[in-house]
C-alpha cells in the first residue's frame, strides 16, 4: 500500500487485518467496517458582529454491541467525515481494549476554535447538540472532550442536552467540570494513563524510566499531562511542542512552567533555556521515550528510519502509517498502540458516567488507583494475545478490540 492513505483507510487496513488473524467471516467484517450511522449537519450561528456563521458538524456512530456509544468531539478547520469516521471505529476497539461497556462514537465540528469568541464556541456548541440531540443521551450516546473542545464545551454540551430533556442529566456526558459531576482525575486520565503503559513497557523491555528522556509533541491536554506523569515518575522531558513548534533541552524542563509560558505568549517557542526546533525535529531527537500527542501520520515511511526513540507512546490517534509501524517493528522499536495507550480517558470517563449514574463523586485517590488497574489489565492483556500470536503490539491489540466486539455481534444476534 502506498502511503497515500487517509486516517479512513489506515482504520480499514487494520481492522482487515484483524478479521483475517481473528477468522473473522466476510459478513461480520463488513458489519465492522461500517458505522452503523452518521450524521451530517449545517451548524448557523449568530457571530458576534452580527452576520451568520455556518459550519459543517457530524457525529459519526461506529458499534454500539457493547453499550451505548461513546467518543469525543474534536472542532478542527479541516476536518472531514473519513477522519471522524476512522476515529469512531477507533474508539470501538479502544473500550473493547479496555474492556469497559461502551461503543464507538466520534463529532467534528469544521471550525477554527481559535477565531471564535467565547460566546460564539458556546452558540456552535449549543447549536451543533440541538441538532443531533435525537441520537445523544446517556444510554444511547454520551460524547466527551477531543481535541480544541475542553471541560467547558461539555458543560454547554450537558446544559443544552438538559435543557431540552427538561431535566438535568449530568450523565449525557463526560469529562465536565467536577462541579456539575466531572470526575476528579478525568482531565489528567489520558495523559496518566499513556505513562501507566510505558511503566509497563519498561518493565518488560528492561528501559529503566529514572532519569529517561521523554520528548512529547503536542502540549495540550494530553501532551502536557503526560509530561508531568513522566516526571513524576523520574523521567526527564526533553521536548515538548504545539502547533507553532517546538522546545529541546536536554537537561530537562519542567511541564508547569512551560505552561504559565504557553498561557503568557501562546506558544511554548523561545522559553528559556531552550533551543527552539519545529515538529519535524522533535520527532527525530535523541531520546528515550517519544510520545506522540497531536495529530494523526506524524510518524510516516519519511522519517520513521530517523526515530531514535526506544520506545513510542501514542497518545494521539493515528500517529503512524501502516509503513513507519513495519520501520519501527524493524529497528525494535517498542510501539504502544493508540488504541491502548490513551484510553486512560475513556477509561475515566466511564468512572464518570457510572459516579453519575449513581450519584456519587469518589475521591481522586479512588478514581486513580483504579485507572492504573484498568490500563495494567488491558496492557497485560493486549501483550499476552501479541506474544501468543508473535506480532507487534498494535496488531494483539486490535486483535482483543475487535475480537471482543465481533463475540457481542455473534451473542446478540442480527434482528429482524
Ligand atoms: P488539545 O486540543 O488539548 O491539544 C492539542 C495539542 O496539539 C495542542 O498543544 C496543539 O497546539 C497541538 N497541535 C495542533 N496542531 C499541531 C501540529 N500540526 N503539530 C504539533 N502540534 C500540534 O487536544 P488533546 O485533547 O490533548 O488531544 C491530543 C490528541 O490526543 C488527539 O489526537 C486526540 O484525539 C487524542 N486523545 C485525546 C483524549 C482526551 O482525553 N483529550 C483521549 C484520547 C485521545
Amino acid at each position: 500500500m502506498a502511503e497515500e492513505h487517509t486516517p479512513l483507510t489506515v482504520a480499514l487496513t487494520q481492522l482487515k487485518l484483524a478479521s483475517k488473524k481473528l477468522g473473522l467471516d466476510s459478513g461480520m467484517h463488513k458489519m465492522l467496517s461500517q458505522p452503523k450511522r452518521s450524521i451530517i449537519v449545517s451548524i448557523d450561528i449568530r457571530m458576534d458582529n452580527g452576520s451568520v456563521g455556518v459550519y459543517n458538524g457530524m457525529r459519526v456512530q461506529h458499534w454500539d454491541a457493547r453499550g451505548p456509544f461513546k467518543g469525543g468531539i474534536r472542532y478542527y478547520p479541516n476536518i472531514t467525515l473519513d477522519e471522524v469516521t476512522a476515529l469512531a471505529m477507533l474508539m470501538t476497539w479502544k473500550c473493547a481494549i479496555a474492556n469497559i461497556p461502551f461503543g464507538g462514537a466520534k463529532g467534528g465540528v469544521c471550525v477554527d476554535s481559535k477565531k471564535l469568541s467565547k460566546h460564539e464556541l458556546e452558540r456552535l456548541t449549543r447549536r451543533y447538540v440541538s441538532l443531533i440531540v435525537d441520537y445523544l443521551g446517556p444510554h444511547r450516546d454520551i460524547p466527551a472532550p477531543d481535541m480544541y473542545t475542553d471541560a467547558q464545551t461539555m458543560a454547554w454540551i450537558m446544559d443544552t442536552y438538559s435543557q431540552l430533556k427538561g431535566y438535568s442529566i449530568p450523565e449525557s456526558v463526560t469529562g465536565k467540570p467536577v462541579e456539575i459531576g466531572g470526575s476528579w482525575g478525568r482531565t489528567e486520565a489520558t495523559g496518566r494513563g499513556v505513562i501507566h503503559c510505558v511503566k509497563q513497557a519498561a518493565e518488560n523491555n528492561g528501559l529503566k524510566l529514572k532519569n529517561a528522556a521523554v520528548a512529547i509533541q503536542g502540549f495540550g491536554n494530553v501532551g502536557y499531562h503526560a509530561a508531568v506523569a513522566a516526571q513524576e515518575i523520574g523521567c526527564i522531558v526533553v521536548a515538548v511542542s504545539d502547533s507553532t513548534g517546538g522546545i529541546y533541552c536536554p537537561d530537562g524542563l519542567t511541564p508547569k512552567d512551560v505552561l504559565a509560558h504557553k498561557e503568557k505568549t501562546l506558544s511554548v517557542q523561545n522559553y528559556k533555556g531552550c533551543r527552539n526546533v519545529t515538529n519535524e525535529e522533535l520527532l527525530e531527537l535523541q531520546c528515550d521515550v517519544l510520545i506522540p500527542a497531536a495529530l494523526e501520520n506524524q510518524i510516516t515511511c519519511k522519517n520513521a528510519d530517523k526515530i531514535k526513540a526506544k520506545m513510542v507512546a501514542e497518545a494521539a490517534n493515528g500517529p503512524t502509517t501502516p509503513e513507519a509501524d513495519k520501520v519501527l517493528f524493524e529497528k525494535e522499536i517498542c510501539l504502544i498502540p493508540d488504541i491502548l495507550a490513551n484510553s486512560g480517558g475513556v477509561t475515566v470517563s466511564y468512572f464518570e458516567w457510572v459516579q453519575n449514574l449513581t450519584r456519587e463523586q469518589w475521591p481522586l485517590e479512588k478514581v486513580n488507583r483504579k485507572l492504573e488497574n484498568k490500563m495494567t489489565t488491558a496492557f497485560n492483556d493486549v501483550v499476552a494475545l501479541a506474544e501468543k500470536e508473535e506480532s507487534d503490539m498494535r496488531t494483539g491489540a486490535l486483535m482483543l478490540g475487535v475480537g471482543r466486539v465481533a463475540n457481542a455481534i455473534k451473542v446478540l444476534g442480527l434482528w429482524p
